[in-house]
């Protein structure tokens, strides 16, 4: 089996729990969502986008039709989008030509070039975290992260985040692997979509995968949601009670919307102020400030 990604890098964590930590990113293809609101800043645009049954709004839907897709361009030199998806080129299809296919030793011997010593435990005992995202990274490579981590050059690893939509299932070989392991930590960054991003409260909303989560042993659990207003606010609320519901319960972290910096900067102290009012998490995108919107970051 071949694992099909988009990028792998090396950066600081800049979301969430280990925000500020050096990781290096393994950024898988394919997603069961498109998020296609992110952004989009008016109710008729994003009305429009969905009455019209697409899965790409307007600005990947501009690339399509210029035909960005079929340019003979490496991935990293594709264009940023500032609605949507921000991953467009680890989701949509069309764009699944620019992604990797590698087997387990060759995506083990390009993350293991990126990190400093070419080792995750590095002489003086400071690990460097693998942080596994997407796309939604659960979706179809279960199978081949076991084979990924019990590779003999990956036995020094430490810390593994999964940054996942929550909505997959793990399937049983690989909850039953996870819970037997000591080696490693995992870190279930759980990111269910609000009605800003466009999908729908049913398929986003899932309490029972993020309590299978939760029954990892050696694992950690927090939420992470992207806001803009007030009323993703009131959203938060009533999703967080829905999974408290559900026996879930766990640090909940708050990331401004907005891939660019002036956005960003717009609302992060209103956010931020949520967060003291209600006892939740502030998280910032240190990666928009450190480097912008950019691949590779
Ligand atoms: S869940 Fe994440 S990767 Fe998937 S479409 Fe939404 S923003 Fe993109």
């Amino acid at each position: 089996m071949k694992l099909r990604y988009s990028e792998a890098f090396y950066s600081v964590q800049g979301e969430g729990r280990f925000v500020g930590v050096p990781s290096v990113f393994l950024r898988t293809f394919g997603c069961n969502f498109r998020c296609m609101n992110f952004g989009v800043d008016t109710e008729k645009d994003r009305w429009q986008q969905h009455a019209e049954g697409q899965r790409y709004n307007a600005e990947v839907k501009g690339l399509i039709d210029a035909g960005v897709h079929k340019q003979d361009i490496p991935f990293e030199d594709l264009p940023i989008v500032h609605t949507g998806c921000d991953t467009y080129a680890s989701i949509y299809p069309e764009f699944k030509h620019f992604n990797r296919q590698a087997g387990v030793e060759e995506v083990v011997d390009h993350l293991l070039s990126l990190t400093p010593q070419g080792r995750w435990t590095q002489t003086d005992g400071q690990d460097i975290h693998l942080i596994i995202t997407g796309g939604e990274p659960l979706l179809a490579w279960q199978k081949l992260y076991v084979e990924l981590f019990e590779h003999p050059r990956m036995q020094d690893l430490k810390n593994i985040t999964f940054e996942t939509n929550t909505t997959q299932l793990l399937k049983d070989d690989f909850f039953n692997y996870l819970n037997n392991q000591d080696r490693f930590e995992v870190t279930w960054s759980c990111s269910p979509k609000l009605k800003v991003s466009g999908e729908t409260w049913e398929s986003a909303v899932k309490p029972d995968v993020a309590e299978q989560y939760s029954l990892v042993d050696n694992s950690y659990q927090y939420f992470k949601f992207v806001v803009q207003s007030q009323e993703d606010f009131n959203e938060v609320e009533r999703v967080v009670e829905t999974y408290k519901q559900a026996g879930v319960s766990c640090p909940v972290y708050l990331m401004p919307l907005g891939g660019r910096s002036e956005e960003y900067n717009l609302n992060v102290k209103e956010v931020a102020e949520a967060c003291m009012e209600r006892g939740w998490r502030f998280s910032p995108r240190l990666h928009i400030s450190l480097f912008g919107n950019a691949w590779g970051t």
